[in-house]
């Protein structure tokens, strides 16, 4: 899968090895950057979804871009904030963090690493893809249950622990899972 993230970002070798130095590089305030994670899903750090779009840096000074997953998702203050605390103590100062609103997110974004995880930590990843085409059209394949595989699943609340996950259950272990919805 090649997302915009991979098409604009260091590849994830660099930037561990810029972490490992101590020069400041856009690299690095990347590496940095992407050590942030979402305080709804604590498994996926901000780069593993596709939030952190890019970082720049200009002497001591870094500028991180983000796209928020949903607006108004609450989460979103708190990896703002994670950001600038995490560059700070790396030394950088100011840090400017944008929202970039478009193009919008959409879980396309998230990468093949972040839907592995979510899946170990009992979430459902999201399924299928969200094309655009006259307006967002959104495609959904099964939900396979993160416990046992099964795809006889079905959906129990369009609502789960958050807003932006469902609640299903599984006929087959009959455990409850939520799903990360597609958008
Ligand atoms: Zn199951």
């Amino acid at each position: 899968m090649v997302t915009l993230r991979q098409a604009q970002g260091p590849d994830a070798a660099q930037g561990a090895d810029a972490a490992r130095g101590s020069g400041r590089s856009r690299e690095h305030a990347w590496a940095v950057a992407a050590t942030v994670t979402d305080p709804e899903v604590p498994v996926l750090t901000i780069e593993d979804l596709g939030v952190l779009r890019s970082a720049e840096v200009d002497g001591d000074r870094a500028t991180v871009t983000l796209t928020p997953t949903y607006s108004g998702c609450p989460a979103m203050d708190a990896m703002r904030d994670d950001v600038i605390l995490a560059l700070n103590a790396a030394g950088y100062s100011p840090v400017e963090v944008r929202m970039v609103l478009s193009p919008a997110w959409t879980t396309d974004w998230m990468t093949d690493a972040g839907k592995r995880k979510l899946t170990k930590y009992g979430i459902a990843p999201p399924s299928g893809r969200a094309a655009l085409q006259q307006g967002i059209i959104r495609l959904q394949l099964a939900v396979k249950c993160p416990r046992c595989g099964s795809l006889r699943t079905r959906e129990v609340s369009r609502f789960g622990s958050t807003s932006c996950k469902a609640l299903f259950e599984c006929l087959d272990c009959l455990e409850p899972f939520d799903h990360f919805k597609v958008i």
